[in-house]
């Protein structure tokens, strides 16, 4: 039996030259530049994840792609591949330190403040090839937010870079993460924001190796305020604050009205996982109707700005056909699993699959909240809290509400125990119950 306590924290992010090893072998991450792929590199990725790997590909919360069972036999002839597409960086220590996320519509919406993705690119070549930022832990990461239809306003980031009206001008507002959310240090010009940004990464690099820390929400308030101190004589006053997080600014599935009669597709894979056969048959349909770029998101859904409502439709339906999420409405999509067994030693539970069954008790439970399936404590899924956490723990869930699968479970039930009986997992709210 496994418990709880039976994983490694590793403590680091996989790259494509630092894979990383996973019950089903090596994770090779691929991180796309401006996070922006063409159909045609996905393609070759896809058929490289069954050529190289086990054809199973992850959408990451980071906005990367993960081929995964590759094989150190195997992992030679992917690098080279990865390298033809212009993806592989010259070395593993840059590599690590490029996590940079910008709006998956960057560009193409006509809501956003600004097109920030000269920022973004600006800001990844100055973390790979500036050595002194190689240094930073490989979790720590950036976030350039130019607004829009597709805000990055409620992800968690170390260094928030947000595009602000000023006028006819634009602002940058730069900010880093404390334990009580995004603190604004001051404003900037976008020829100015990437070297702002590098700038906290360096200060925090001098204070965190002091403290032994690996995120800026770590840190001392000693700390921080050496860090908030520089910065503040640095930058400009910050007249505004950028909008607090909008919940309805947030994932966006199926056929997405940008305005000005553009039209763009959002679609999910179930718990984040592709196979190769539904990427290629996906980016196929993508290239016949003329979509030039497929961007990676947060949300691990995948969305492409598209010729006419028509054409989205014809993509959206080809996509809902082979297995992926077009609806928005979808009770998968409530729905975080990690990959537990057989992929992952540390559990025996089939999280994927109980976590499918779940989904199709929710809508009679009229359960609308998250739900979180964790083959165990570590909660690789889903590091926040959610309204429903399914932890694994000896081959049984314990069942947590509002919390993370951290935390202390009430109940332990095994899956066929909650399928037989669902009112043991919704009967413990009466509130979210309305059959
Ligand atoms: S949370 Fe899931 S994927 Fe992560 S270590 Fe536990 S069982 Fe494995």
């Amino acid at each position: 039996m496994i418990g709880s306590a039976a994983f490694e924290v590793k403590g680091w992010c996989p790259g494509a030259l630092r894979p990383m090893q996973s019950g089903d072998g090596l994770i090779v991450r691929i991180r796309p530049r401006s996070a922006t792929f063409s159909p045609g590199e996905l393609a070759v990725l896809a058929n490289a994840a069954r050529q190289f790997g086990n054809g199973h590909i992850d959408l990451t919360r980071r906005a990367n792609l993960q081929i995964r069972g590759v094989s150190e036999a195997s992992l030679p002839g992917l690098h080279d591949m990865v390298a033809r597409l212009g993806l592989l960086d010259e070395n593993a220590d840059g590599e690590a330190v490029r996590n940079v996320m910008i709006n998956p519509l960057a560009g193409i919406d006509p809501a956003e403040v600004f097109d920030i993705r000269p920022i973004g690119r600006e800001l990844a070549h100055l973390l790979v090839s500036d050595k002194s930022l190689w240094a930073l832990p490989s979790k720590f990461g950036f976030i350039v937010d130019g607004g829009g239809v597709l805000s990055l306003a409620q992800l968690r980031a170390d260094v928030r870079v947000v595009a602000m009206a000023a006028g006819k001008d634009v602002a940058i507002a730069i900010g880093f993460e404390t334990r009580a959310g995004t603190e604004w240090l001051g404003s900037t010009s976008p020829g100015d924001a990437a070297s702002a940004a590098i700038e906290i990464g360096l200060a925090f690099i001098d204070v965190a190796s002091r403290e032994k820390r690996q995120r800026m929400r770590d840190l001392s308030g000693e700390g921080l305020a050496s860090i908030r101190s520089a910065m503040r004589s640095r930058l400009g006053t910050l007249h505004e604050n950028p909008p607090k997080a909008d919940a309805s600014l947030n994932r966006r599935i199926g056929l997405i009205e940008l305005g000005e009669g553009r039209f763009a597709v959002g679609i999910a894979a179930p718990f984040g996982r592709l196979e190769t056969d539904q990427l290629r048959k996906l980016v196929d349909v993508m290239a016949v109707h003329g979509v030039g770029e497929v961007r990676l998101s947060p949300w691990r859904t995948l969305y492409a700005s598209v010729p006419s409502r028509r054409s989205g439709q014809s993509i959206l339906d080809a996509a809902a056909g082979d297995g992926l999420i077009t609806d928005p409405v979808d009770p998968l999509l409530q729905i975080e699993a990690c990959p537990g067994a057989p992929g992952c030693q540390s559990t025996a539970l089939d999280t994927r699959g109980d976590g499918r069954r779940l989904a199709a008790l929710l809508p009679r439970f009229g359960f609308t909240g998250t739900v979180h399936v964790s083959g165990c404590a570590k909660g690789c899924a889903k590091s926040g809290s959610a309204e429903l956490v399914l932890v694994g723990c000896d081959g049984r869930y314990g069942i947590v509400r509002g919390g993370t699968a951290g935390d202390h479970p009430a109940h332990h039930f095994s899956f066929a125990e909650l399928a037989a009986d669902p009112g043991n997992i919704f009967d413990i709210d009466e509130g979210s119950r309305h059959d």
